[in-house]
């Protein structure tokens, strides 16, 4: 009986709680687990909720929640008893109440046994005979009124459990639209059976498993039985079933349900999962529909869950899935909501979005989702014999060439090498504008303020500190641009895909490989970009070791020392720092994930179409990531600059000859040589330090800072411009093995304040960023060290 039909007063156990994954989570984690003794103190017939006691407190639930838990009641418990012909005997000095008590939990652990399962799966996958074997064909037929289709039920005993078994008809897919679907649909939602065995036909693997990312979005209990697994051997096909299983999140058994091979395992493993004895057998996971639709998926789930009665009978997210898909049955479920209006006009712009976006309406970009889900879980997983004739649509075709096992890596670092060379070539004449725009802006306001120090806060500080960065952005847009290219049109799956196996030896996901390709450009988006990682502790230790990519700021620095010191071999030394900020991330996450939790590391690495990407698309893409730049550069760099320059300009100013004594005296003077004592040791002069101090606002001040400190020491107007200037002053005052040792400072030490802010909301908490920063400096400080004393020894 159901634990909403108990009457005030009362009492009943406990014997099972159905629906969904989440719904049943919440109702266990308050009390309401199997054996358990309820009493009602409160059920009115027209009220809601019901109050209840349970394990000495008292709990309200609603009247739907109530409805899908499963209870022995007293009444019940005394009828059964004197149906029975021999009385089970009180025990001595034992109360009828006690006794009451102990008979329902007895009984309850009995009703217990018995588990619904119903078998969903494509049509002619071998649903009907693995319930014929199962069953022995103790069948009979069941029906939903209204609906032409019926199934068949039946029962048997299975490890000492009672089985009830629902053939259900075979179906594509759970729209909707055909009869069959809405039967199978209504059967799992409103019947909600205990366990759902999905049935596969192993022989087509990719249209079955379709069906089953939609039992993944219902957050069923699923156990798959992988049937005709007969056909798959006899074709010689391989297929890792306990990796499949675990990218799906549900166990796999291997039947042949004509013979019923594999049937005691199949429901072996049924039994696992209902009394959840292995926590590892199965796992909640989302299919991941890409970075638009999961947008809109969350938008409308949030939205739905407003109303609590829904969320007892759905998911929320297959309603919002399915009501973004135009399904006529969740329309009339949100119909009837409160927040209808809301809901409607949410839908409507969402689909006005991605439309927009993807060039494709909602309804197929979500079933070429869940194909590119289906696409990555196989490629990872499933081997074709050799001789299978050769697939042939545009996608394999590319796929077959891209993943190739000799051809992938080779095209992948063109790839890269290419995108990289574009950015710096295309982005040397934007750059070049931009400089020569900076520097008439400066002298045109320059030339309409009075002398004085407001003039050089304006000149100096702002305009010359904002752009210095913003010279940068034309290179950074370009690389985004490019990266959104390779993301929409689905070859940086592939790129994130073939690298998987190699970062999974240093603890992370393929997927943390795009963020950390986007740390080229600048570190802030790459940070954000780590949403993407579903694992957490991927996730975090990407954030960590993004820092370690030569961003577009450290690019001027390592110009300018590797120009002056090593000019025969500045590429060689350029290329060096990028491959020793990669090692360090490498070796640094490897660390990491000693130090982390173990979380479920796998997930599956979809597979999208290539497509054509849209302009639209790209250009949004772009922009956004330019735009997490440009706010960095218009909020915190502006801060910095004007702090730096007031540090570099006070106090005293006007009091010294020359700029450099000036700077010597200034508080940013003081704070560089209050530093000399920790970087002697490195090579450098305070001079340096001061670049430090400043990078730390953002990298790109180090070089104009450095501009401004060794400005004395040769004169202007010598041959050359400001930047040789600056380099043979540099090459005066340090070593090559101490400028060696400054490049990998700057580039390992403190990620700028932008960075650290992205780190801190990404990571979620300031202990992460403080970690980062404290952890990073040291590391900086060694590394520059071994540098400095190694370097000296060659050159
Ligand atoms: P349903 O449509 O899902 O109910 O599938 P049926 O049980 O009617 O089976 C469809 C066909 O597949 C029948 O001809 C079965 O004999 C055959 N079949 C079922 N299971 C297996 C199996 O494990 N291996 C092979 N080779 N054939 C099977
Ligand atoms: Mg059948």
């Amino acid at each position: 009986m159901k634990l909403s039909e108990l009457g005030t007063g009362e009492r009943g156990v406990i014997v099972k709680v159905s629906g969904h994954g989440s719904f049943r989570k919440r109702i266990v984690e308050m009390g309401f687990v199997r054996g358990n003794k309820v009493k009602v103190i409160l059920n009115a017939p027209l009220r809601d909720p019901i109050e209840y006691e349970i394990i000495g407190y008292k709990i309200s639930l609603r009247r739907e929640e109530a409805s899908k838990i499963e209870v022995i009641s007293e009444a019940e418990a005394k009828k059964i008893l004197t149906e029975r012909e021999a009385r089970p005997a009180l025990e001595a000095d034992e109360s009828e109440d006690a006794y009451i008590e102990r008979e329902m939990s007895t009984l309850a652990d009995a009703r217990r046994k018995e588990i619904r399962v119903a078998l969903v799966g494509n049509p002619n996958c071998g649903k009907t005979s693995l319930f014929n074997m199962a069953s022995g064909r103790h069948e009979h037929v069941g029906n939903y009124s209204g609906v032409t289709v019926a199934a068949k039920e039946g029962d048997f005993v299975h490890g000492g459990y009672h089985f009830k078994i629902v053939d259900l008809p075979g179906t594509y897919s759970l729209s909707a639209y055909s009869p069959e679907e809405l039967y199978v649909r209504r059967n799992l939602i409103d019947d909600i059976p205990d366990v759902v065995i999905n049935v596969v036909d192993a022989s087509n693997l990719q249209r079955n498993l379709y069906l089953t990312t939609q039992l993944i979005d219902m957050n069923l209990r699923v156990v798959m039985a992988l049937n005709m697994y007969d056909e798959l051997e006899k074709k010689g096909d391989r297929l890792d079933i306990k990796q499949l299983g675990y990218l799906l999140g549900m166990p796999i058994v291997p039947t042949v349900s004509r013979v019923g091979e594999g049937l005691e395992a199949l429901f072996d493993k049924v039994i696992q999962i209902y009394e959840n004895s292995d926590p590892h057998l199965a796992r909640h996971i989302h299919i991941n529909h890409g970075a638009e639709l999961e947008h809109s998926i969350d938008r409308l789930k949030v939205l739905i869950q407003k109303n609590q009665d829904i969320r007892d009978k759905y998911s929320t997210r297959f309603l919002a899935i399915k009501y973004l898909e135009n399904d006529k049955e969740v329309e009339a479920v949100v119909e009837g909501l409160p927040n209808r209006d809301e809901i409607i006009s949410a839908r409507f712009q969402e689909h006005q979005r991605i439309s927009d976006l993807l060039n494709s309406n909602v309804e197929s970009a979500l079933v070429d989702a869940k194909y590119a889900f289906v696409q990555g879980a196989l490629a990872e997983t499933y081997e074709p014999y050799k001789g299978q004739k050769k697939r042939n649509t545009i996608t394999d075709k590319i796929d077959a060439l891209v993943t190739n096992k000799w051809a992938a890596f080779p095209l992948f670092f063109l790839v890269l090498y290419l995108v990289f060379d574009g950015t710096f070539v295309v982005g040397e004449y934007p750059m070049r504008w931009i400089e020569a725009l900076v520097s008439q802006v400066g002298a045109f306001v320059s030339s309409l303020m009075a002398d004085g120090w407001f003039k050089d806060l304006v000149v100096d500080g702002v305009i010359g500190g904002v752009g210095s960065v913003l010279v940068f952005l034309p290179n950074i847009l370009l690389l985004y641009f490019f990266i959104s290219l390779l993301e929409d049109s689905g070859y940086m799956a592939r790129a994130a895909f073939i690298m998987d196996r190699l970062m999974h030896k240093i603890g992370l996901h393929g997927k943390s490989f795009i963020p950390m390709i986007m740390g080229f450009g600048c570190n802030v988006p790459a940070i954000m970009a780590t949403r993407t990682i579903e694992s957490p502790k991927s996730r975090l230790i990407t954030t960590l070791i993004i820092p370690f990519m030569s961003c577009a700021g450290r690019m001027p620095v390592y110009i300018l020392i590797a120009g002056a010191f090593f000019p025969k071999n500045a590429g060689l030394v350029l290329m060096g720092m990028y491959a020793l900020g990669i090692l360090v991330a490498i070796v640094a996450a490897k660390i990491f994930s000693h130090f982390f939790k173990e979380d479920d590391l796998q997930f599956v690495m979809e597979l999208p179409p290539y497509r054509v990407p849209t302009a639209k698309s790209i250009f949004r893409h772009t922009w956004e990531k330019g735009k997490q730049y440009l706010q960095k550069m218009s909020g915190i760099i502006l801060i910095c600059s004007v702090v730096i320059w007031f540090l570099g300009y006070f106090p005293d100013h006007d009091r010294y000859q020359s700029a450099q004594q000036q700077q010597e005296h200034s508080f940013i003077g003081y704070v560089g040589k209050a530093m000399e004592p920790v970087l002697k040791p490195l090579g450098f002069d305070w001079r340096m330090g001061v670049g430090i101090v400043a990078g730390v606002g953002a990298k790109e001040l180090v070089v104009s800072t450095l501009g401004v400190m060794y400005a004395d020491d040769e004169p202007v107007g010598a041959s050359g411009a400001d930047d040789t200037r600056l380099q043979r002053a540099l090459i005066k005052s340090v070593t090559p093995a101490g400028a060696l040792a400054y490049m990998v400072f700057i580039l390992l030490y403190f990620p700028c304040i932008a960075t650290f802010i992205a780190i801190r909301n990404e990571a979620g908490g300031w202990k992460w960023a403080i970690l980062t920063a404290v952890y990073t400096i040291v590391l900086a400080w060694i590394m520059a060290f071994a540098t400095f004393h190694l370097a000296s020894l060659f050159i």
